[in-house]
């Protein structure tokens, strides 16, 4: 049965791509978006399909709309972007999630939150199980982000104690692909656009710092899995791909794969930016039958030829 679903974030880098992904299954999909940090250039070929419908809105609001499910993703989530304004930021997570999980409430659809591995701050266990509680800041320039996502689980699950509402929440590790905006300030387009434009590498710190970097079509299938998960299964599961590289191996391996003779420069790195960062997936292994199938080296092959042919077009 076609099913109406809400995508809030959806004009973003992952909402287009969920959007894509769930029309393409023959629902309705209802796109939601503020325009902060996502575009309507993201969904522009969507927009003839006579089953998505884009909306403006800004999820600190209200708003009331029929649907039989939900994908909470409207939240800048890039550092320079989710710093730039953060108590909008914080508004965003918590008023967000009480305007989603009200709509839930209202007309009894199933809602996925779009959490993060940021919950676990600056890990001190690795690789990171659902069950490590975290080493976050509150009172650090990425608290806004992680403490609002922190909030917007705590809301999610007393939304699902007190009035019964069916939730999912999905921790989603480093993600990149096509449609990450070239200006988002997150190192995998960082690095790759800099590569193609011939410019320094901007490596910050020592670069030994590391991430386990997924390709969107992975994670995108963790969503889908999660949202048709039953017995109840509302998480949280962490999404993510185990590989793990420091910031240098990834420079080096965006030169080998651009060919670039771009030169890495060393940067002052961020506050409180986390030194480690693997999941652990064994859940989303039992629960969901979900792993990652693609590798860096060819979801990074895919990410440039997106970004080369952005650039030639200027
Ligand atoms: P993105 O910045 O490309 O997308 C976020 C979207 O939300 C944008 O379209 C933006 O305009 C919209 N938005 C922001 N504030 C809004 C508001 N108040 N009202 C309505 N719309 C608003 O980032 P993304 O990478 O696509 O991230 C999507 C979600 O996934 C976010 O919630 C983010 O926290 C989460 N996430 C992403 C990653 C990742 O690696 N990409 C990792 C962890 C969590
Ligand atoms: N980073 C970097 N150069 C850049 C952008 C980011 O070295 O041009 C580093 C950043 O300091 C962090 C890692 O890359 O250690 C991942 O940064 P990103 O903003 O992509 O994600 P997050 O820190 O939220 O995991």
């Amino acid at each position: 049965m076609k099913k109406r679903i809400l995508v809030t974030g959806g004009a973003g880098f992952l909402g287009s791509h969920l959007c894509r992904r769930l029309l393409n299954e023959g629902n309705e999909v209802i796109c939601l978006d503020n325009f902060f940090t996502g575009d309507k250039a993201n969904v522009l070929d969507l927009m003839d399909n006579p089953y998505f419908e884009l909306i403006r809105h800004d999820v600190q609001e209200p708003i009331l709309l029929e649907v039989d499910e939900i994908y909470n993703l409207a939240c800048p989530a890039s550092p320079p972007h989710y710093q730039y304004d953060p108590v909008a930021t914080t508004r965003t997570s918590v008023l967000g999630a009480i305007n989603m999980l009200d709509i839930a409430r209202k007309c009894g659809a199933k809602i996925l939150q779009a959490s993060t591995s940021e919950v676990y701050g600056d890990p001190e266990i690795h690789p990171q199980p659902e069950s490590y509680r975290g080493n976050v800041s509150t009172t650090g320039i990425r608290a806004c982000y992680d403490e609002g996502k922190r909030c917007a689980e705590t809301l999610f699950f007393d939304y699902q104690r007190q009035f019964g509402v069916e939730i999912k929440i999905v921790r989603i590790f480093n993600t990149y692909g096509p449609y990450m905006n070239p200006d988002d300030g997150r190192v995998v387009s960082n690095f790759i656009v800099q590569a193609l434009k011939g410019e320094d590498i901007t490596i910050y710190g020592d670069g030994k710092q590391t991430r386990s970097f997924q390709y969107v079509d992975d994670l995108i299938e963790g969503f889908i899995r999660l949202m048709n998960s039953e017995d109840g299964f509302a998480g949280p599961v962490n999404i993510g791909n185990p590989g793990e590289f420091t910031m240098i191996e990834l420079a080096e391996k965006i030169l080998e794969l651009t060919g670039s003779k771009s030169q890495l420069i060393f940067k002052p790195l961020p506050e409180d930016d986390p030194m480690q960062r693997k999941p652990v997936i064994d859940l989303a292994k039992e629960k969901l039958g979900w792993e990652p199938t693609v590798y860096l080296e060819d979801g990074l092959k895919k990410t440039i030829a997106y970004f080369d042919e952005l650039l030639k077009k200027g």
